[in-house]
């Protein structure tokens, strides 16, 4: 059996352990949804002051050029791709995964229909169990484009590779799954979808600065992802897209706003798209939420992401095994693959009083959060999650569910 003081022994060995300071935590709480929404990296206080104190206050107009203001979107963008395998000049930070979603797929698209070898293909393969942004955004496009576009929804994975064939323009997929934390093989996928002929879109916003990603490794296409989750961004931070070097040049995206446009301040009535990645813009940026982006990235500098992942995976580890070593008797059902290869870095469990059960947790300070049907997810962030947490995490799951405290009539939250 598994002891605290083995936890304890775990974090004393733990390399990643001297980040932990660099986030403002509120003393006493078990933050466990980094995966939603992550914790504030200290320097984000002092950046943010910054940014409007020096920088908006007596910079004003002149720091767009002075401040890096109009640059930011591609400087975030370099110092990111290392965290998912692309290169410099590849990716962007700007708008929401939602618009970077509509964007890419129509992007992608495009390339199809601009191909007479792939001109006829007009279907777009995703999961149903997809985060729902990602289907609603492809069920709108398709509609909006007309012309005979449509999804094609798998119920698993394992449809993938029969769903995927000669209809097929595009496959847009969440590497790591929002509910079950379950990752797909983004390398396998992306060479079966190649070899029908179709496209690839991967949503990394559970994945990136959570687990290694090779987006040229795998011979992606097209990826977004989101930078308040696993980096620590902060609320509502401007999502990324990434383009593949070989697609850039033909890359077109819907959105052509001023910020895409080869010569801006030229004020040309004409679009003209600009060379590069700057072509996944549209127009003006919000700078002090993407200026906070940097101060997570700041913390990654100072780690690798494989000593990132060996932490998630430990840490996933020991939460599944004292959940089943110390919970037995009660009816809770792990939704998150065993198989390394198969995890993200969360476990979701469910319990048919999920949603009341994560309400008592969070009651006493453990802070996971509740997705429809009956699933509590609990993210784990190696920054500043600790061996420690993950125990005390258990006991007191165990506790609420030995006692039954928790409230079954609970009212639900906006957000949940
Ligand atoms: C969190 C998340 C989003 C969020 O999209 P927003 O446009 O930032 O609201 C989209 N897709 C997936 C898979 C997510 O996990």
């Amino acid at each position: 059996m598994t002891t605290r003081a083995d936890c304890a022994a775990m974090d004393a060995a733990d390399t990643l352990a001297p980040l932990r300071p660099e986030f403002a935590l509120p003393e006493g709480l078990i933050y466990l949804v980094g995966n939603s929404l992550g914790a504030m990296p200290k320097a984000a206080t002092e950046r943010a002051r910054q940014v409007v104190a020096d920088e908006w206050a007596n910079g004003l107009v002149g720091s767009w050029n002075t401040a890096g203001w109009f640059d930011l979107p591609s400087r975030l963008g370099d110092r990111l791709a290392p965290l998912i395998g692309a290169g410099a000049g590849e990716v962007v930070v700007t708008d929401t995964t939602s618009v970077n979603l509509f964007k890419l797929l129509a992007a992608a698209l495009h390339r199809q229909a601009a191909d007479p070898a792939a001109s006829a293909r007009k279907v777009i393969v995703t999961e149903r169990s997809n985060f729902p942004t990602d289907v609603y955004i492809a069920q709108g496009l398709a509609e909006w484009l007309g012309r005979g576009y449509q999804i094609r929804m798998v119920d698993s994975p394992d449809e993938l590779s029969a769903a995927i064939d000669a209809d097929t323009a595009v496959v847009t997929l969440t590497h790591v799954n929002y509910r079950t934390g379950r990752m797909l093989d983004m390398e396998a996928i992306t060479a079966h979808a190649h070899a029908q002929g179709a496209l690839t879109v991967w949503d990394l916003a559970h994945s990136a600065g959570a687990v290694p990603v090779d987006l040229r490794g795998a011979n992606a296409d097209y990826a977004v992802g989101c930078t308040y989750k696993y980096l620590n961004g902060g609320p509502g931070s401007p999502a990324f897209l990434w383009v593949a070097p070989r697609h850039q040049a033909e890359f077109r995206q819907p959105l052509t706003g001023w910020w895409a446009h080869a010569a801006p301040f030229a004020m040309h009535p004409e679009f003209k798209p600009t060379a590069g990645i700057r072509r996944g813009l549209c127009g003006t940026q919000p700078i002090a939420s993407l200026a906070m982006v940097e101060c997570g990235l700041d913390l990654f500098a100072r780690t690798g992401i494989d000593a990132v992942r060996a932490k998630s995976l430990a840490l996933t580890d020991l939460f599944i095994r004292l959940v089943e070593e110390r919970c037995a008797s009660h009816p809770l059902r792990l939704e998150t693959p065993r198989e390394h290869a198969q995890r993200g870095s969360q476990v979701s469990v469910a319990h048919p009083d999920g949603y009341a059960v994560m309400k008592a947790l969070i009651a006493r300070g453990v802070v996971g959060d509740y997705r429809e049907p009956e699933i509590m997810r609990f993210g784990f962030t190696p920054l500043y999650t600790r061996f420690v947490d993950v125990w005390n995490a258990v006991e007191t799951l165990r506790d609420i569910l030995d006692t039954r405290s928790y409230d079954v009539a609970a009212s639900r939250d906006q957000v949940t």
